[in-house]
C-alpha cells in the first residue's frame, strides 16, 4: 500500500519549494502534477497549436508523453524522451499553462498520467485537484494559501534569479489570471476540500512552513 500527501493551492504559495524539501527529508517520491500540463503547453508552442485549437490539442494527444523521474527530491521532467524541465518554466508556457489544463480530455490524460506515476510509491503531490480529484482518498491532505501579492512577490524573485524578463506587474496579473481560471474549471477547479488541512504561507519562512507540514505528515505516518 503507497502512502500519499496530497498538496493543493494556487500558485507562488511555495508548494514546489516545500513539496521538494520534504520529499528528501522524509523518502517521499515528488511529483509536481503542474509539470504535466506544463509539457502539453509546451508541445502546443513547439508545435505551432493554437491554444484555442481544442480540437487539435484533443487530437494530439496520444503523441504526447510524459514521464518524470526523481532522484533526492529533484524532479527530471521527459516529454517524448527530451529533457524539459527548465523549458516548460518559461514564462511563454506559464501564460498559455492555464488555459491548456483546462481542456476536460487534456485533464483526463493528464490525471491517468499522475496517478501512474504515484502506483505502488510513498508519494507527496503537489497541484490544484489532487485533494479532491486525482487523490481524494490520500492519507494527508494539505492546502496551502498565501495573500496574492505575496505569492506574486515570490514569483518575480524567483524568475529575477534566473535571469527572466519580467515585471512584478505582468507576474502579478499572469497569478491573478491563473487563479481565475484555475477556479472557475468545469473539472478539477481550484477548491479546498473539505477535510484537507489549512495553511497559511504568507507570513510563514520556508522552514517554518515545512516544520509545519512535517509535522502533519508525522503525525499520520509516524516519524
Ligand atoms: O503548479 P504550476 O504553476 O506549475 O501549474 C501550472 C498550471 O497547471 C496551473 O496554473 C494550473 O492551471 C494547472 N494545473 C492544474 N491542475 C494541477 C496542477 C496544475 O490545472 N493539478
Amino acid at each position: 500500500m503507497s502512502f500519499i500527501v496530497a498538496i493543493d493551492g494556487p500558485a507562488g504559495t511555495g508548494k514546489g519549494t516545500i513539496t521538494k524539501l520534504i520529499s528528501k527529508e522524509m523518502g517521499l517520491v515528488n511529483i509536481d502534477t503542474g509539470a504535466t500540463y506544463r509539457c502539453v503547453a509546451l508541445y502546443c508552442i513547439e508545435n505551432n497549436i493554437n491554444v484555442a485549437d481544442t480540437e487539435k490539442i484533443i487530437d494530439n494527444l496520444p503523441n504526447i508523453n510524459i514521464d518524470m523521474k526523481n532522484e533526492n527530491g529533484e524532479q527530471t521532467v521527459y516529454l517524448n524522451g527530451e529533457d524539459v524541465t527548465s523549458k516548460i518554466r518559461t514564462p511563454e508556457v506559464t501564460k498559455i499553462v492555464s488555459e491548456v489544463s483546462s481542456i476536460k480530455e487534456v485533464r483526463f490524460a493528464m490525471v491517468d498520467v499522475q496517478r501512474n506515476l504515484a502506483l505502488g510509491k510513498d508519494v507527496i503531490m503537489e497541484g490544484r485537484d489532487i485533494t479532491t480529484y486525482v487523490f481524494p482518498n490520500a492519507d494527508v491532505k494539505i492546502y496551502m494559501d498565501a495573500d496574492e501579492v505575496e505569492r506574486a512577490n515570490r514569483r518575480y524573485k524567483e524568475m529575477q534569479e534566473k535571469g527572466m524578463e519580467i515585471t512584478f506587474e505582468e507576474v502579478l496579473e499572469n497569478i491573478q489570471k491563473r487563479d481565475k481560471n484555475d477556479k472557475e474549471k468545469e473539472i478539477g477547479a481550484l477548491k479546498i476540500a473539505e477535510d484537507a488541512i489549512y495553511v497559511d504561507t504568507t507570513k510563514l519562512t520556508i522552514e517554518e512552513v515545512k516544520e509545519k507540514i512535517k509535522g502533519i505528515i508525522e503525525e499520520k505516518r509516524g516519524k
